[in-house]
């Protein structure tokens, strides 16, 4: 073949898919226009996640009738002059490729008007070709409609993910840029239905109210220090780090509540990320995750923007320096808000179910017997109780594999308990020697026979709950729970819509009776935002050991001998007694062999 110019059509497809990659990419162009344009409100409607419209409006200051073609033209922009204004870039958008892309791989109807001026002019563009044009009434700012996107080019169309997958992403990045600009009006919905709105009242403590409910907002602590960054030239630079970030008995599954601000703009950073989660080292229990948002402000000169058309990577002049601003900035605030607490104010919860810690009747532990990544806070294993102990989280990766088929199905030895120790393991003396339990792990698998035995017979016993307890989720999580609350009552839990985000959970799986509900049903969406197969089983199944690991017993709970002999027993009837569901050994056997080896005795 030889070699030939691309035609121009051609060559803007291909450069609106570095812009374009999928609806939540045009959600964000739209938007930055709008926040540059100075809106104070933004509406943004979706349909079919984005792929039948995305229509975002805004009152802001419009575009002239001279200019409004001119702005769907291939690097056309109002934001740069020279080549020096690429250095200090204060607008979110600058590269003038948005609109083109956008236009060039799909069907767009823009209506704007710029303050000023008395008519509004209205654009009909499909694939990059300008259809129609026409003076029209409109209030002042703009409104832009994209509809069938992709619809040239199929590859794209192909890639996109499930339906409910670009909501979601549509969904972060509404919410996230409500968060960073609180006095702007931000209303989202999708398929006519309002998902998500913020008053604009500029505190943004109000928006974080309406992503995460009262409850969690005010859980939060405000990151108020300047932290002055030292550089490597040892000058201070003056970089601002503010926002809110989870004290410690506050934490997630994964790094999604994380997110970045550099002025005002939405970053994702990998280093920045892990500053901030090294920031609560040793105070989170082994993978969990802080949330965090943080807004970082410094002179433009000091963040390179254009790195990337999507504009959401950045590089920084002095990274180092910033990644300890930020880790120092979270660091302070964590240790001035939340003293870390102590071995001695560890109250080990006694019953097998989750209780309100009393500290009236606690006891002083001595120090930790654990070593290690087990030396964690123990205090935070009573008392948070969910999902968050030393056993299951540290091992994070085994719950991926799937439950381990059954070991030869023979029964376990005839086991004597000796006692407890780490208030994690259980010790017991067999006729091969002695064999160390994992008293969480035995106690899932326990759990999870118990349920899957119910759940076969049909039944799955239910608790009601005589309150209910409300849950409020940011929309992403909202729309993942709405869409399993079938299968979620099929497992024993009832859970009703209660507004927008927001949820009644009426009854819980009576294995739960005991525990937080609002907190298990948080658990269980987590889990499913962690699954990625929309296989409905694979989902079930996730759900159940959900609901087991929840329920058992704790690494820090101290048992009694009665407990501990009830629980040999129950584990003792199962069919896979020896690993938990997830795949973990809920036993180590050291032989009387092994045991004089040890001693030298052989
Ligand atoms: P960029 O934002 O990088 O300049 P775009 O292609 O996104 O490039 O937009 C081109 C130009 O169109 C902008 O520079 C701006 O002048 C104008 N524009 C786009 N959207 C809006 C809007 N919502 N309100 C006012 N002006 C807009
Ligand atoms: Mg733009």
């Amino acid at each position: 073949m030889s070699i030939h110019i691309l035609s121009e059509q051609l060559a803007s497809q291909i450069a609106a898919g570095e812009v374009v990659e999928r609806p939540a990419s045009v959600v964000k162009e739209l938007v930055e226009n709008a926040l540059d344009a100075e809106a104070t409100a933004i509406n943004v409607d979706v349909r079919l996640g984005g792929r039948q419209l995305i229509q975002v409006a805004d009152d802001g200051m419009g575009i002239t009738a001279a200019d409004a073609a001119v702005a769907f033209r291939r690097h056309a922009t109002s934001k740069l002059q020279s080549v020096e204004d690429l250095t200090a870039i204060g607008t979110l958008g600058f590269r003038g490729e948005a609109l083109a892309a956008v236009a060039a791989v799909s069907q767009v109807t823009m209506v704007t008007r710029a303050m000023g001026e008395s008519a509004g002019t209205r654009l009909v563009i499909h694939a990059g070709h300008l259809l129609s044009r026409e003076t029209v009434g409109a209030p002042q700012g703009s409104v832009v409609a994209v509809e069938q996107l992709f619809f040239n080019t199929p590859a794209r169309l192909k890639f996109l993910k499930s339906l409910n997958t670009e909501k979601r992403l549509i969904d972060e990045l509404v919410t996230n840029y409500a968060l960073a600009y609180p006095h702007v009006r931000f209303r989202l919905t999708h398929d006519g239905r309002l998902t998500f709105q913020t008053a604009g009242t500029g505190r943004l403590l109000d928006v974080l109210v309406e992503l995460h409910g009262v409850e969690t907002a005010h859980q939060l602590l405000e990151i108020k220090s300047q932290a002055q960054a030292e550089a490597q030239t040892n000058a201070t630079l003056p970089i601002t780090v503010t926002g809110f970030v989870s004290p410690p008995a506050l934490h997630r599954a994964n790094r999604q509540q994380i997110v970045l601000f550099v002025n005002g703009r939405w970053i994702k950073d990998s280093k920045l990320t892990y500053a901030i989660i090294e920031a609560y080292h040793t105070l989170l229990p082994v993978g969990r995750f802080p949330m965090a948002l943080i807004f970082l402000t410094m002179p433009l000169e000091l963040v390179d923007v254009n790195v990337h058309p999507a504009k959401t990577e950045v590089r920084f002049r002095y990274p180092n320096a910033l990644f300890g601003a930020v880790q120092r900035a979270v660091r302070e605030q964590l240790l001035t808000d939340t003293p870390v607490r102590t071995f001695d104010q560890f109250v080990p919860a006694r019953s097998w179910h989750w209780q309100p810690p009393n500290y009236s009747s606690a006891v002083p532990l001595p120090a930790t017997p654990f070593d290690g990544q087990l030396a964690m806070p123990l205090s935070r294993l009573s008392a948070t109780s969910f999902g968050s102990t030393l056993a299951d989280d540290a091992h994070a990766e085994a719950e991926q594999q799937p439950d381990t088929p059954n070991l030869g199905g023979e029964r376990l030895p005839l086991m004597r308990v000796v006692g407890q120790i780490g208030a994690a393991y259980i010790v017991t003396d067999g006729p091969q020697g002695m064999y160390l339990m994992d008293q969480h792990a035995a106690h899932e698998r326990v759990l999870y026979e118990q349920f899957m035995a119910d759940w076969a017979k049909g039944g799955v016993a239910s608790q009601g709950l005589v309150a209910g307890a409300m849950v409020q989720l940011p929309p992403s999580q909202a729309t993942l729970l709405e869409e399993q609350l079938p299968t979620l009552a099929k497992l024993g839990f009832m859970v009703d819509i209660f507004g927008m985000n927001s949820f009644m959970v009426r009854a819980v799986p009576a294995l739960l009776a005991h525990q937080d509900p609002s907190k298990a049903l948080l658990a269980v969406v987590e889990d499913l935002e962690k699954e990625k197969t929309p296989l409905q089983e694979r989902i079930e199944a996730r759900i159940i050991k959900r609901v087991c690991k929840t329920a058992a017993v704790k690494a820090g709970q101290t048992l009694s001998l009665a407990e501990m002999q009830a629980l040999i027993q129950q584990l003792e009837q199962c069919h896979n007694p020896h690993t938990c569901p997830h795949g973990r050994p809920t036993f180590i056997h050291i032989s009387l062999s092994q045991l004089a080896r040890g001693f030298g005795r052989t």
